[in-house]
């Protein structure tokens, strides 16, 4: 008789915890031993003991933290499995940003899969989701509402490239967040044609630098370092400048000629936001699953239960609840979504 998941999986003021295996998922603060799923701040914390993630994500871990943020790395490919304890586990792609993956944990004849932030759509930075049948899918729900339906990436960057033909005396600067995101725009720009130097903001250099070490071609990058004391760059108009969301409505935009201030972010779908934080051109471009890919997902597993993790977990358990489908809220806190949302620069 399989041991059910709720008795080997404890929902912690840190996060998930699995007790026979000996290791945190996602853990808020350090512990001895952290399954990590992806590099964003809010599933990454340095001062693990010890951290079992794809080498990817640890490469990203390093690059933001340090060289000595984490005790001890076991990198695991996907595809390749690691007892910890008396619990198997191991990683699949989840989509969301290079090295992203879920959690695949075996353990006394039930399969848990713990999604992380994870999405559907194609997206040329990483590989894509993979679907793995089990009996508990663990799933965030930024995005669970009907409202999110993310549209087609090539339409939204469209918007961005017919902005610059009709302003080319303009500087377009798109708030991007530095782990994906930028990376993504910047690839998705290429494979639409679009060949001139991108400039970057600061923050961005390292990851861009870490994403082609990864085989991502970005093509030409040009640091966007501002003009001489409170001048515009001139050099910069017309040109496309990328830049962490925190930097976009602040002092340093302001040295950039007349720009157009895009954003990217699944929020952008809420004009009221993109009003907000003063966005003339907002892009509706997302990491996470939008309220379609959820449920789709969640059909295509067929699991016997569902947890949800983050997000706007109400709507989604209603939805599932009316398709017949067991699920329940493990109430997570600290997860802060889509990112680039938060103030978070990094
Ligand atoms: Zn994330």
């Amino acid at each position: 008789m399989p041991l059910a998941a709720d008795r080997w999986i404890e929902v912690t003021p840190l996060g998930l915890h699995v007790p026979e295996g000996g290791f945190h998922v996602d853990p808020k603060r350090p512990v001895p031993l952290a399954v990590v799923s992806h590099g964003h701040a809010d599933h990454a914390r340095p001062g693990h003991g010890c951290v079992v993630a794809t080498p990817e994500t640890i490469a990203v871990m390093r690059a933001r933290y340090g060289p000595d943020a984490i005790g001890e790395a076991r990198p695991l490919a996907p595809g390749e499995v690691v007892r910890l304890g008396s619990v198997e586990v191991g990683l699949a792609p989840a989509g969301h940003v290079l090295g992203s993956a879920q959690a695949v944990l075996d353990y006394q004849g039930t399969r848990v899969v713990y999604s992380g932030d994870y999405k559907r759509r194609p997206d040329p930075t990483c590989a894509p989701f993979l679907p793995v049948p089990c009996d508990v899918f663990i799933t965030e729900a930024t995005f669970g509402l009907p409202v999110f339906r993310h549209p087609a990436t090539a339409d939204e960057l469209g918007k961005l490239l017919h902005s610059l033909a009709v302003f080319p005396e303009r500087c377009h600067v798109v708030g991007a967040y530095a782990l994906g995101k930028a990376q993504r725009v910047i690839r998705e720009l290429r494979l639409l044609g679009y060949d001139r130097p991108i400039h970057l903001h600061g923050a961005l250099q390292r990851l861009c630098d870490l994403y082609r070490d990864h085989g991502v071609d970005l093509g030409e990058l040009r640091p966007a370092t501002a003009g001489a004391k409170g001048r515009a760059r001139e050099d910069l108009r017309g040109q496309v400048v990328i830049a962490p969301p925190g930097a976009i409505a602040d002092r340093w935009a302001r040295r950039l000629p007349d720009p157009v201030v895009a954003l990217a972010s699944g929020w952008m779908r809420v004009r009221q936001r993109a009003r907000a934080r003063g966005v003339e051109l907002p892009l509706v471009l997302s990491d996470h699953a939008d309220w379609d890919e959820l449920l789709a997902t969640v059909e295509e597993l067929d699991p016997k239960e569902v947890w949800v993790t983050h997000g706007r977990e109400e709507a989604l358990i209603h939805a599932l609840a009316g398709r017949g489908r067991k699920a329940r809220a493990l109430a997570l806190v600290g997860y802060d979504g889509e990112e680039g949302e938060a103030s978070d620069v990094g």
